[in-house]
């Protein structure tokens, strides 16, 4: 999903971004999750997923299991915290919540860059990829 939002951002001329996908290698500034680095305008596109990051909204809202919930506050305080610190370093933080970007997904640009531009791996299997597809993708080294 982070892959889907940067490509829209760079399809739609909204970032320049250098990550795995387009560039080869991956200029990870943090080991943060969807964490992408801007140099020209010196901006990370950080992509939240809701589940991961305790985020409540239409997606979590049916989840009954009592260890997220407990470690729910948590999660989003951690989110929150990072984004603070990735400022407080000099960074403009741009962030999407998952439920944010499939909001977005009616927007035809978003459309063509999630049906176009899947990983070779998912256009050569297309519906679920298991992982023992993933892992014979990364032994030819086609996955990306
Ligand atoms: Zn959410």
């Amino acid at each position: 999903m982070a892959y889907h939002w940067m490509n829209y951002l760079i399809t739609s001329g909204q970032a320049s971004i250098h990550h795995k996908f387009n560039h080869g290698s991956e200029k990870r500034k943090y080991l943060v999750d969807g964490c992408n680095w801007d140099s020209s305008t010196n901006t990370t596109y950080q992509l939240h997923r809701c589940y991961c990051h305790g985020h409540q909204c239409d997606v979590t809202t049916n989840i009954r299991d009592q260890r997220w919930i407990e470690e729910r506050e948590h999660k989003l305080k951690k989110t929150f915290d990072t984004t603070s610190y990735l400022k407080s370093q000099g960074y403009n933080v741009d962030e999407m919540w998952e439920f944010d970007f499939q909001k977005l997904h009616t927007n035809p640009l978003v459309h063509d860059v999630i049906t176009k531009e899947r990983l070779p791996v998912y256009r050569k299997h297309p519906g679920r990829v298991n992982e023992t597809q993933i892992l014979n993708a990364v032994r030819r080294g086609d996955l990306f």
